[in-house]
């Protein structure tokens, strides 16, 4: 199969989970998560239409934004990087990316915010939140998520857009639907706080549709558009 075959099936995807949600499939960013694919294959999407592209590994990433640079300097891409993130790496991805998904503490995003570029627009930011049945320790528990987005809202070069997940895998639709339905109810109770935000991001290769149907704004898929990693970090 190829990249621009695997697009458009998982874009016909989306679109049909968004019917099926009474959405519209234009509210759903597609993001292409390329770790440990190379550029050539970020720039086989890019020529199939697709613009943004999510990493893990700052300096696997780093090397690819340049090498995408260099190999295709017309193409506007957008890079978010999804990864959990070390306070010693935040200065690459607060100068080479536009996204941030898995901000879970302030330490982190007082650095992004320091680092930024002031040629930059502000750097957007997602808080990562720990649901039930999240898949990894990180991620900032419900209890503590206001006070992590006030902090965020007043640093100067961030821009809070919104929150995510990532749950453990769950057999059935139902229980897949339930963590991120505990996310978008958070994002509720931070509007009712004054905090407005616009975005979910929540979903991959094989909880895209019950991500969807709980209002995700962001998808992040990997498997379904490159095939399988050869590698886990
Ligand atoms: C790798 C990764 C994805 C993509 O996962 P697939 O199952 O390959 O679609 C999405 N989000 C995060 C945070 C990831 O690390």
């Amino acid at each position: 199969m190829s990249i621009s075959t695997n697009l458009q099936q998982v874009s016909q995807a989306l679109a049909g989970f968004a019917q099926e949600a009474g959405r519209n499939p234009k509210d759903i960013v597609l993001l292409a998560v390329s770790k440990t694919f190379g550029a050539d294959a970020v720039i086989a999407a890019a020529q199939a239409g697709q613009r943004a592209f999510g990493e893990n590994y700052v300096q696997e990433a780093v090397d690819k934004i340049a090498a995408v640079r260099q190999a295709a300097p017309g193409l506007a891409l957008e890079w978010h990087f999804i990864g959990p993130l070390q306070s010693n790496k935040t200065k690459p991805v607060a100068e080479h990316f536009d996204w941030v998904h898995a901000v879970d503490r302030e330490k982190i995003a007082q650095r992004l915010s320091d680092q930024r570029p002031s040629n930059l627009p502000p750097l957007n930011i997602c808080l990562q939140v720990n649901v039930s049945g999240e898949a990894s320790k990180s991620g900032v528990a419900p209890a503590d998520l206001p006070a992590l987005a006030q902090a965020v809202v007043a640093l100067p070069n961030l821009r809070l857009r919104g929150l995510m997940a990532i749950p453990e895998p769950a057999a059935t639709l139902a229980a897949q639907r339930e963590p991120f339905a505990q996310l978008r109810k958070l994002q509720e109770q931070l509007r009712a706080e004054g905090i407005e935000t616009d975005t979910l991001s929540m979903g991959m290769s094989a909880d895209m549709q019950a991500a969807i149907l709980e209002g995700a704004s962001i998808v992040r898929i990997g498997t379904a558009i490159f095939g399988k990693r050869e590698y886990a970090n």
